[in-house]
């Protein structure tokens, strides 16, 4: 066993063994506890969690207005009827995962403030053996398990991503990432502009605007969004008619699905149509005046991004009433007061908002370690996404960029759960993925394929994820049409995953 911490640091009081160690307590680490619970009765488990509290990203996020952009009867679980609006706020969420936790009895499994550090797998002993810090300390604690399952979700929860701007050392003010929104932040009667142009910027201009003196979204480029109301009138009809809660929520489930896959048919069949469509309902707000085509009309094909949903059409609103504006254009640098455009107009600004996106997280940034070797992750291979050539018994839980998240999850719960069944069968205790002899000349792929979608944050460190073949098991192909049939008929025995 390969152990970079001095002997003397560990705790070997605190050995804890388990069938399954979780990391992390997030949509996934919950859903994953859940699958455990019902479908390996048997199987001892933990979830580790590096934060105080659940929730993971809706934990992390504060900043005003923070709310899901998916609708939660497909952001929600399938063991959990939604009985509220379609989009959420995060405290929505909150209360949802921990009505959820309390009716199975799930939060007595996490272990909270414990961030996983260092994964050690011995092929000897068929265990993984964790070093993990508690409540901060340097004196980790082991914890042991047969099979580690990472619902550590993709980013860095710590910190978010802001690119250098020149001149930022000059700025009077605040410059705030919305990943680590202050909680005494003053923005009443403040010049704020916030940078960026996705679901973050879209979130935080309405729902500041009132308050500020002005607010400005400032974005390099357009991106597409989709006004709509915060209903869904099937689920209105069908709670007229009584229908239970749990039936609701699949119905709504299935309409979604089948609208979403309708409107990502059109973004590949008749993009131009679908554009007009979409830019015809910003044009219907924001009125004729308005230069719908310089601040809303993307280069790019509808889709190739996750569509920013914008409730109840908010951000055009605030923008038609006056409180807010829009300025597409390409910074320059900070100034003491604002910001200097390279159009050569300046915004002048008291507090500046940094909506740059997120730093990934590979596998929750644990250093792995596999019988004494080091893993580079970007060596592996993905199997379907979910396990990977070379580690043993370890699962990560990466769901959908464009459909919600949770609908791969509760797909890769279900897969996991089979697995550990077939290896009980079996009676095994290590699954390895390996590829065949006819899979060893396949080509390298990228782990998300940047035509399909190409968020800043995947472009900037795809070179650290692991690569895709062009054949099964070895896609991931980030299409939830597709693997809703093929993850839950996945043959165990095709000779990729090797069993000792
Ligand atoms: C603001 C925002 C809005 C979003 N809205 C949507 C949406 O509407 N629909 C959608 O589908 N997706 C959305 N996403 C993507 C979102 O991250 C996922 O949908 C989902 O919440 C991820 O859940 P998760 O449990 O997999 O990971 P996370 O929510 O990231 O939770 C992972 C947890 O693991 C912990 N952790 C990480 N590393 C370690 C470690 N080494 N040791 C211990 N613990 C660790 C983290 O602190 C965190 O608490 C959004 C993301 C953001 C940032």
């Amino acid at each position: 066993m390969n152990v970079a911490i001095k002997s003397s640091q560990v705790n070997n009081q605190d050995i804890l063994n388990f069938d399954v160690l979780i990391v992390g307590a997030g949509i996934s680490g919950i859903n994953a506890a859940y699958h455990l619970q019902n479908f390996c009765k048997e199987k001892s488990f933990a979830l580790l969690e590096n934060q105080e509290s659940f929730g993971g990203t809706w934990h992390t996020h504060k900043y005003p207005g923070i709310r899901s952009d998916s609708d939660l009867y497909t952001f929600g679980y399938n063991w959990k009827p939604w009985s509220g609006t379609p989009i959420a706020t995060a405290g929505e969420i909150l209360s949802y995962l921990d009505e959820g936790m309390e009716q199975n009895d799930i939060r007595k499994h996490i272990r909270f403030s414990h961030d996983v550090k260092r994964a050690t797998w011995s092929t000897t002993d068929k265990c993984w053996t964790l070093q993990v810090s508690v409540n901060g300390s340097d004196d980790f604690q082991i914890y042991t398990c047969n099979f580690l399952w990472m619902c550590q979700g993709y980013y860095r929860h710590g910190s978010g991503y802001t690119p250098e701007f020149k001149g930022a050392e000059n700025f009077n003010g605040p410059i705030v990432h919305p990943q680590t929104w202050p909680e005494d932040l003053d923005y009443k009667g403040k010049k704020v502009v916030v940078i960026g142009s996705g679901a973050t910027a879209a979130t935080l201009v309405p729902a500041m605007a009132e308050d500020c003196a002005h607010i400005t979204m400032l974005q390099r480029s357009p991106t597409y969004f989709a006004a709509a109301p915060n209903r869904n009138d099937l689920v209105e009809t069908l709670r007229k008619l009584d229908i239970p809660d749990e039936w609701i929520h699949e119905i709504a489930r299935r309409q979604v699905l089948a609208d979403q896959q309708k409107t990502t048919r059109r973004s590949f069949e008749e993009p131009e149509a679908l554009k007009e469509e979409l830019i015809g309902i910003a044009k219907k707000i924001l009125g004729n005046e308005f230069d719908v085509d310089k601040h809303f009309t993307p280069k790019y094909r509808p889709w190739r991004q996750r569509l920013a949903f914008l409730p109840d059409g908010d951000l055009f609103k605030a923008i038609k009433s006056g409180e807010a504006s829009v300025v597409t254009d390409q910074i320059d640098s900070f100034t003491e007061t604002g910001i200097k455009l390279k159009s050569g107009e300046t915004l002048e600004a008291d507090i500046i908002i940094t909506a740059t996106g997120f730093n990934m997280s590979v596998l929750g940034d644990v250093k792995f370690n596999i019988d004494g070797t080091d893993l580079d992750f970007s060596d592996c291979w993905a199997h379907r996404g979910i396990l990977f050539s070379g580690i043993p018994n370890m699962a990560w839980v990466f769901g959908y960029l464009r459909t919600s998240w949770t609908m791969r999850s509760d797909l890769i719960s279900d897969f996991v759960c089979r697995l550990l069944n077939h290896m009980d069968e079996k009676d095994v205790a290590m699954v390895t993925p390996r590829l065949r002899d006819e899979d060893q000349s396949m080509p390298e792929l990228p782990f998300v394929d940047p035509e399909n979608f190409n968020a800043g944050y995947l472009t900037r460190d795809m070179h650290k994820m692991p690569k895709q073949g062009d054949r099964q098991p070895w896609i991931f192909s980030q299409d939830y049409y597709s693997e809703k049939e093929e993850i839950p008929a996945a043959d165990l025995e095709d000779g990729t995953l090797i069993y000792e």
